[in-house]
């Protein structure tokens, strides 16, 4: 017994002194230091506790409504988006419209008439208990999830740090999920989503986004955003996917780098008024449930979470973020807001990381109501806070506050890992600035949704939707040309922006994207109204949940045709967000399809716009399209991009941010291992395992054609301390300027583990004249062709690698193998 305590002892020993010789992930301003240790000298428990609690702004409002008419079918849609049981709502709905509108009153939902003048209302005196009671340290969330003006934000965020200073003297830190932009704020800036920012391979449009969010986050007093989302998007099924940079490690660690550094500024321990401190999230394998299905468990090889799924944390560590956001879910049965060993020893720990660690929606309520690894709520608390949740985001209740002092008082949760949360949170609001300047705004944010921003989110948009195939030159389609326009997407802001833009599932919130174009309305503008004609054939029911379509009129689209010279058909999803957006098919809608197929049998050219969250399968239908575009969700100026691109006033030069797949039982990764394709057996066999995709990742047309040479590497052999420079020449081929995505990929011939088929480790996106040619360089330190091992330890194995880009391959050899101790090198 006693050997066994001394090793842990020495095991401790080792595993702090390893921490403290990791270089601290944000370098500690001694003055913000003093600062948190005098005021945490001056705090009381309660205080303490109220600063790791985190409310919904629906605690302490409520949406006050004039003439307030019930609107049955809009209360209905309202509910089973928010999943409740079509037997529950039936029940209600039997009730007078005066008793659904009181028994929904607390929620805050808009189910009213459109005459009906809604007006979210604090009330002081819940505000002022929340503050003056419980000491609550953050809030979250916009009322009723919907966009608020600038002015209404001011008032809001103003009335809590005006008390929050009188009645606790510390300044609140309010969060919202500003994600493409200023989701929550009306008349802002929305860029493309991040998926559609990993299809450019251009960090710099990554950075520019930060900024510009940040930038109008602070106008509307908002000073922390939960965002970015850089759990890596491997499962085509997920309804998150194109919150993400995609699939691929060193495309999420990238963008994640360039975004932080947008939002945040260059120096993580003072902020300023024009920066924003991140969450990024959620931490982590969120994005490769078992099922599909979001927040389900995922089962993840221990090397491979280490290896892929905890780099881009590691990365946005690195990079300064100074908050995290746990996945709500569970990682080999661990669920991540339990666990001490990915909170507190991989982040804060291996990394020296002295950032906060803030819960998900409710989460640690689910720790023993959907996890089942706690008994009650307590419990939970219990569990979450020794694992290392600093903050938790209760939106609904201070049970917490309550609960944590009895568990400090009982002994169950130490001081000093109260005094630890309590330092995290406070040197976050220093950092921000919030003591000196508790709110931001007004006159010193003119650019606030200004056209300058506005080209930037078009000339982003631009760069992020994807050309994937170009038959006979189909596109650009020439002005003078007669267009059909048909499907689903065709004429719908929703549908461009996606899910957190306006509201949470960007559902119903047309009236605050009315002033951008449609596919419709900018086809109208490129070519003239009389050259589009708009007949959809298919259409969403806009009343009902994201997937359901109205009864189909194909023949219409059909009879159009006969006037068109080219078929544009805009195919894909509603917009959605999180478990509403689960489904159980991946196909594209039968109706969808089926329009295609009608649309086809005119003879008349079909190009396919795909337009939605996640890659639904069109391997029936894209034989019958000369051209196909994925335009993924390309935000408020994805028409008007789409247009430019479409009339060869803008080039494309985006390439897929995930593999595309073809077959519903061959959903795979790029960078799947070399055994998953089995040839044919010799002789009288006759099976295979052989992988399909419709569009792999990384792949991209353009109207131009780059061609690749001289690929090469400084050394042809190389040690694990040594750094290969590869160069390659890029040469612009054709008679159009362009923008190439170079893409460096290895692949490690052998290995003690069966490897990867390759991996991505670089990329630089260059702009070439027609004839240009640049030279691409690379510097590649050797240790990053190292792997996680069986033993989940870092290791670079001696023997040949095949180094990739464009289609021209170097080998190299490294001479000796290196095993690394550390967790992260
Ligand atoms: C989502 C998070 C989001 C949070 C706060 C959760 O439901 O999973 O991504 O940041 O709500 O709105």
């Amino acid at each position: 017994m006693k050997k066994t305590i001394m090793t842990i002892a020495a095991a401790c020993m080792v595993g702090s002194m390893s921490a403290q010789s990791v270089r601290p992930a944000i370098p500690r301003d001694g003055a913000i230091e003093a600062k948190v240790e005098k005021l945490m000298g001056k705090m009381s428990l309660d205080e303490k506790i109220g600063q790791m609690l985190e409310l919904g702004i629906d605690c302490f409002g409520k949406m006050e409504v004039e003439n307030a008419k019930l609107d049955r079918t809009k209360m209905r849609n309202k509910l089973l988006e928010l999943g409740r049981k079509d037997e529950e709502i039936s029940k209600l709905m039997r009730k007078s419209d005066a008793e659904i509108m009181k028994e929904l009153a607390p929620f805050n939902l808009d189910i009213y008439q459109g005459d009906t003048k809604m007006m979210w209302k604090i009330n002081e005196e819940t505000l002022d208990t929340i503050l003056g009671k419980y000491k609550v340290g953050s809030i979250l969330n916009a009322p009723a999830t919907r966009a608020q003006s600038v002015a209404d934000w001011q008032k809001i965020i103003g009335t809590i740090q005006k008390k929050s200073m009188k009645l606790i003297g510390i300044p609140c830190i309010y969060g919202l999920d500003n994600n493409h932009g200023v989701t929550y704020v009306q008349g802002g800036t929305l860029f493309p989503q991040p998926i559609n920012t990993a299809a450019s391979f251009n960090v710099e449009l990554a950075r520019q986004e930060g900024q510009i969010c940040a930038y109008e986050s602070r106008a509307a007093n908002c000073p922390w955003v939960y965002n970015p989302t850089i759990d890596l998007g491997r499962d085509p099924r997920w309804s998150r996917i194109w919150e993400s940079f995609g699939e691929d490690a060193i495309v999420n660690s990238r963008m994640v780098e360039a975004k932080i550094r947008g939002y945040q500024g260059d120096d993580p321990n003072h902020l300023g008024q024009y920066s924003v401190a991140t969450s990024v999230k959620h931490y982590f394998g969120y994005g490769a449930p078992f099922s599909g299905k979001d927040r389900t468990p995922a089962i993840i090889a221990p090397n491979v979470l280490r290896e892929k799924y905890f780099e881009p944390f590691r990365r946005a560590i690195e990079a300064g973020a100074m908050t995290i956001m746990v996945n709500s879910a569970s990682v080999n049965g661990v669920p991540l807001h339990a666990s001490y060993e990915y909170l507190t020893q991989w982040l804060k720990k291996d990394l020296n990381w002295d950032g906060m660690i803030v819960t998900d929606w409710a989460d640690i309520n689910n720790l023993y109501t959907r996890e089942h690894v706690a008994k009650d709520k307590k419990d939970a608390i219990r569990i979450a806070i020794n694992a290392g949740i600093d903050m938790s985001m209760d939106p609904y209740s201070v049970d917490f506050a309550v609960l944590l002092k009895e568990l400090v008082n009982e002994g169950k949760v130490s001081m000093d890992r109260i005094d630890d949360a309590v330092r995290r949170i406070l040197r976050l609001k220093y950092r921000l600035g919030l003591f000196d300047q508790p709110n931001t705004g007004g006159k010193a944010y003119s650019k606030y949704g200004s056209e300058e921003y506005a080209a930037k989110a078009l000339a982003a948009a631009e760069e992020t939707e994807v050309l994937l195939k170009n038959e006979d030159n189909i596109l650009p389609i020439a002005k003078g040309k007669k267009i059909l326009l048909a499907g689903p997407n065709a004429n719908q802001m929703r549908c461009l922006n996606g899910g957190w833009s306006y509201s949470w599932q960007g559902s119903r919130v047309e009236d605050l994207s009315e002033n951008y174009n449609t596919i419709y309305e900018a086809l109208c503008n490129k070519y003239g109204k009389d050259n589009v004609i708009l007949e959809q054939g298919v259409t969403y029911n806009e009343n009902g949940s994201y997937w359901q379509e109205n009864t189909p009129d194909i023949s219409k689209a059909v009879n159009a045709a006969q006037q068109a010279d080219v078929i544009v058909a805009c195919i894909g999803e509603n917009s959605y967000c999180e478990t509403p957006g689960n489904l159980t098919d991946l196909t594209l809608s039968q109706n969808q399809r089926d329009l295609v197929k009608a649309l086809a049998k005119t003879g008349k050219p079909i190009v396919m716009v795909i337009n939605g969250g996640r890659p639904r399968l069109v391997a029936d239908i894209e034989p019958l399209a000369k051209g196909v575009i994925d335009i993924l969700l390309p935000g408020n100026y994805g028409g008007d991009a789409l247009a430019n691109l479409m009339a060869g006033d803008a080039n494309f030069s985006a390439k897929m941010p995930y593999t595309y797949p073809k077959e519903i039982n061959s959903l795979i990764n790029y960078d799947y291992k070399v055994s998953e394709e089995v040839s044919t057996m010799a002789g009288a066999y006759d099976y295979d395992a052989k992988v399909t995709q419709q569009w792999p990742f990384g792949f991209g047309l353009s109207y131009t054609t780059f061609g690749y040479s001289n690929l090469k590497v400084s050394q042809n052999s190389f040690g694990p301390g040594d750094v290969l420079t590869v160069t390659v020449d890029v040469t612009n081929k054709g008679a159009k300027a362009g923008k190439e995505a170079v893409l460096l990929y290895s692949s490690d011939l052998v290995a003690s583990i069966t490897p990867d088929s390759r991996r991505l480790r670089a990329f630089q996106k260059v702009a070439l004249q027609p004839g240009e040619t640049k030279t691409v360089t690379f510097e590649l330190p050797a240790k990053a062709l190292a792997f996680v091992g069986a033993d989940g330890k870092w290791v670079l194995e001696e023997g040949d690698f095949v180094l990739s880009a464009g289609g021209q391959t170097a080998k190299v050899n490294c001479t000796e193998t290196k095993h690394w101790e550390e967790p992260n090198i």
